[in-house]
Order: structure tokens, then sequence, then C-alpha cells
């Protein structure tokens, strides 16, 4: 107990005891002994007594009462006495700390607790401002509160709260609550503050929070999550994996998962599973499970071992992902497979029946026609020559359709078969003009090279498919042309390591509204309405192939003045 403390305490009880006592001593014997002679003298002299008796009685009643009193005002003294011990004992057993402070924010006394609670010796702090007990980023705030305080009138019997921090000698800073009173002390205003050590209180309401959190985590998880005890019994499922399931909460605590199985593992991967999560480690894998109503569903779980901070196994999470709807569409894709599998193979066998048969018999009907035509021991008339003639047109035009129809097909199947070498462009070019020669006069168009001796790169390709694309778009550019028309061709080299061939002419061109079909298959954009012959297959076949060459096709077209058709082709490397 302090000294401060001690000398208070010793001054009021000595004040009290010393009084007691001188008055017991000066006035108790002199009472005494007026009563003790008082009686002796009425007893041994009563004749001579001139005071009359009741005076006598009176008197002595008088004095006994006053030393009554007395006795009592002692009694009075030594409990004030033990009181003051007991406070002193309680003050300084007590663990809460308690401190006064006068109106200058001086300490002027603190029990013994104060040691344990900051680290100083009671004595310490005596005389010294309070804010040696403030925390250095509160010593403005609470100097302005208790500025506040003292300016205020006393206001005694009201215990104010605070939630604060207090500095320790070392500096550590602890969490603690203060509750504090005013009131006079020897006529002094002081304030006496009690605090206590919550900083456990503190840590503990912080490991709530941070728990209340986990949980409501793993609560809303998204994912599906059940926590099995050391034996793999369920102790918690969150409402994602019930709703997985299809089962309330009952009817999963205290039963094992194998009550989701669709009893699709082996024995001895679950042997595996469980060597590995006894032996410490993850275990990741895909389950097929069944639902309460007998639907099956598939989760891809992830289950860790949990361990206590003994290190001894106490329980198993398990944090499941939904992946049915993935699994129905890999087995949807699985199925389309192989359904575009055998599709594809049927029809590789359909265009491999359709080669033999209907070319056979075709080359068959042509060239009986040719032998008809031309077998000079049997000569035909003009009329036989005629239909002859017609035969063999028609036969050589359906041929012509079949094999087209055949090369779409196979470009689409991907059998077509290139070979690609490094090829002359301008020189496939003039030889696919000499083809469409004959084509250009009979409708009065002109061709043209633009840049014959141009000297450009030579082309990664396959020579054969190249002429067939270019033989398509010249026929096109005269077929679609008009009379006396013009058909440019131009070679260059477009950049980025490409060869553009562009095929100009002076023709019909292509409405804005049908552009979008130009490479559709069988698709003649209403020319089927005219006289020019033709299948809507040329430009969609050119487009496989240019593909497949690792090209590009594109066209220009204003209705009415002409179209320009381009191709380009990769530049041969080295
Ligand atoms: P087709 O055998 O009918 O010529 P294509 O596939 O080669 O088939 O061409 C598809 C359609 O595109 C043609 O029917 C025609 O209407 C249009 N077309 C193609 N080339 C030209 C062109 N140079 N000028 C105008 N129209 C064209």
């Amino acid at each position: 107990m302090s000294e401060q403390l001690k000398k208070s305490n010793s001054v009021e009880t000595k004040d009290v005891r010393n009084t007691a006592s001188f008055i017991y001593t000066k006035a108790c014997l002199p009472l005494v002994a007026i009563i003790l002679m008082s009686i002796a003298w009425i007893y041994i002299y009563p004749a001579e007594v001139s005071v009359p008796p009741a005076l006598m009685l009176a008197l002595i009643a008088i004095c006994t009462l006053l030393f009554a009193n007395l006795s009592h005002y002692k009694r009075q003294a030594n409990t004030v006495q033990n009181s003051n011990q007991r406070l002193s004992l309680v003050l300084n057993n007590i663990a809460d700390t308690v401190i006064t402070i006068d109106i200058h924010g001086q300490i002027k006394y603190a029990n013994p607790a104060i040691k344990k609670l900051c680290g100083y010796h009671p004595c310490d702090l005596i005389g010294q401002s309070f804010t040696q007990l403030i925390p250095d980023h509160l010593v403005e705030k609470h100097n302005a509160g208790f500025l506040q305080l003292t300016k205020r009138s006393l206001m005694t019997g009201q215990t104010q709260h605070i939630s604060t921090q207090a500095k320790q000698k070392t500096g550590r800073l602890i969490d603690v609550e203060l509750s504090y009173q005013e009131t006079h002390f020897q006529g002094e205003r002081v304030f006496i503050g009690i605090l206590k050590d919550i900083s456990e209180q503190k840590n503990n309401e912080q490991a709530e929070a941070e728990r209340r959190k986990l949980s409501l985590a793993v609560h809303n998880s998204p994912s599906g999550v059940m926590i099995t005890d050391s034996q793999g019994i369920i102790e918690y499922a969150n409402p994602k994996l019930l709703k997985m399931t299809g089962y309330n909460i009952s009817e999963v605590i205290g039963k094992n998962p194998r009550l989701f199985s669709a009893g699709e593992k082996q024995q001895a991967d679950y042997q595996q599973m469980w060597s590995t999560l006894l032996s410490g480690n993850s275990w990741y894998d895909e389950f097929k499970n069944k639902r309460k109503d007998g639907s099956h569903y598939w989760v891809i779980a992830s289950i860790a071992p949990m361990y206590d901070n003994q290190g001894t196994l106490t329980h198993f999470v398990s944090v499941q992902e939904d992946i049915t709807s993935i699994k129905q569409a890999n087995q949807a894709m699985a199925d389309a497979k192989e359904l575009a599998e055998s599709a594809l193979k049927a029809r590789s066998e359909f265009l491999s029946n359709m080669n033999h048969e209907l070319r056979t018999p075709l080359n068959a009907i042509i060239g009986f026609a040719q032998l008809l035509e031309s077998d000079p021991e049997m000569p035909l008339n003009s009329e036989q020559t005629e239909y002859t003639e017609q035969i063999m047109r028609s036969g050589h035009h359906l041929l012509e359709l079949i094999n087209e129809v055949l090369d779409l097909a196979k470009t689409e199947a991907g059998q077509y078969q290139l070979t690609p070498v490094n090829t002359n462009a301008l020189s496939i070019t003039k030889e696919s003009i000499a083809m469409v020669q004959y084509l250009a006069e009979r409708n009065s168009v002109q061709i043209k090279v633009k840049n014959p001796e141009f000297k450009i790169p030579l082309v990664y390709t396959d020579p054969g498919k190249l002429k067939q694309i270019i033989i398509n778009l010249l026929s096109n550019a005269i077929k679609y042309n008009k009379s006396d028309g013009l058909v440019s061709i131009d070679i260059l080299d477009s950049g980025q390591g490409n060869v553009r061939i562009c095929v100009q002419d002076t023709g019909i061109g292509i409405p804005e509204t049908l552009r979008e079909q130009v490479f559709q298959p069988f698709n003649r954009l209403n020319a089927e309405n005219s006289h020019i012959e033709g299948t809507g297959i040329g430009l969609a076949l050119c487009k496989n192939l240019i593909e497949l060459m690792d090209g590009k096709i594109g066209f220009n077209s204003i209705e009415g003045e002409g179209s320009t058709f381009w191709i380009e082709l990769p530049q041969a490397k080295g």
C-alpha cells in the first residue's frame, strides 16, 4: 500500500482513536470515581447526606450513561480502524488497478496491481502525470477529454466506463477498461479510476469473430463442404452439399459418406484414398454420386485430413464441386464426335461408291458415243451425228458436274489430297488462259494480263488445283461478262509473304444483297433463271481448295459494272 494512502488512512484513524482514548482515559476514570464515591458516601453517611437521594441517583445515572456512551464511542473507533485495515487489504490485493489523480492530472495514488498491469511500482507513479500510462497516439485525445472533465462542475456518484488502451513501462500497449468516478478527498477534487486488463477478452472476441467469419464462409461456400470425424462419420455438411445431394442435415449427420456413393469406385480406389489421407496428404478425385432421389451426379472432390495442436488426426474436410453439367457436356461432345465420325465414314463410303458407280457408266456412254461418231465402217447420217454429239455434250457436262460434286464433297470431308510444290503463278495463269480461250472467243470477250513480264515470287501450292481455281474464275469472268467485254488479270506481290492473283471483268456484277451467298454451294444467285450455264459449285469448290492451300479468296463487285475476284497464296519458302 502506498505511503500516501497509509498516511491518509492513518491520519483519519488516529484522529478518531486518539480522541476516543483521550476521552476514555481522561473522562472515564473520574466518572467511575465520582459514581463509586457517591455510592460510598450515601452508604457510610446516610444521615449526613444533605443532597436529596433522588438527585444523587440522577447523578449516578448520568455518569453511568456517559460511561456507556464513551464505551460505544471507543467501539466505533475500533470499527473504523478495522474497516480501514480491511480497505487497505483489499486495495493491496485486488487484481484490478486502482488509481487516483488530482485535477491537474497528477497521480496521487496507485495500488500494487499497477505493477502487473503496466510494470510500474506504485511509488514510481505518485506525482507523475497520468499521460505516462497513455499510448502516444491517444495522449491528445485523453488530454482534451480530461480538460473537459475538469472544466465542468463536480459530479459525484456517477461512474463512467471507457474501453481504451494503456501503455506499459516497456512501451507495449494493452487493452483496458477504465471505470472512473469523481469525488472530494481531504478537501481536494480527485478522480478515482479502476483499470481492468481486457486484452484476453479482446483476444477472445477477435478469435470468436474470426471463427464466426470462417464458419460463415464455409456455410455460404458455393462449393459443397463436408466435415467428418477421424472415422469418416459426417459431422457437418453445408447447405450447398445438401442441395447437391437432396438430403436434409439430420439425414446426413452421423452417417458415412458412402451414403452418397453410386457404387462406381473399386475397393482398391478407396484403399488408395485412405492410405493417402492417413499419411497426411490430400486426395483429389472425381466421384459419381447418388442423390436421395436415386439420380446420379458427378463431383470433383478434394479431401484433406485435419489435425489438432498435438498433431492428432481429428477430422477430414471434403470440398466438392458439382461437375455434372461438364460431364454431360463432355458426354454429348463425345457422342456428337462419334456420330460425326460415323457420318464421315458413311460419306467416304458414299463418295468412293459414287466415284465408281457414276463415272464408270458415264465414261462408257461418252466412249461409245465417240466410237459411234468416229466409226469409218458405219458412217452416221447427219441426224444420227447430231444425236451422238448431243449424247457426248450432255455426257461431258454430266461428267464435269459429277467431278465437281465429288471434289466439293472430298474437300469438305478433308479427304482431298494436295501435292504442293514451288509454283510459278504467272505460268499457271497463262496455261489457264489458254484453256478458256475458246470460251472467251465464243463470248466475244478479250483476256489481258496486265503485267506479263513482271517478276513475281514463286508460290508454294498444288499447281493442278491452282490451275483449276484460275480456270474457274476466268470462266465466270467470261460467262458473266457483257459481249465485247474485257477480262484483265493482275498478279502482284501483296506483301506479308503472299502473292495475289486478281481476275477483273466488265460484266454484270453482283448485287450487294446477294454478296453473302456467293460462296455457298449450289447457289447461283438467280443466274439459274438466265441462259448462262452453271452448277453453283465452282466458287464453293475454289474457296475450299484455296483454304486447303493456306490461301484466301475474296471479291469486289459493282452491279452493272463488273467484278474482281482475287486469290492469295503464300510465297514459296527458301
Ligand atoms: P456457276 O457454275 O453458276 O458459275 P459459281 O459457283 O462459279 O457457279 O458461281 C456462283 C454464282 O456467282 C454464279 O452463278 C453467278 O451468279 C455468280 N458469279 C460468279 N462469278 C461471277 C462474276 N465474275 N460476275 C458476276 N457474277 C458472278
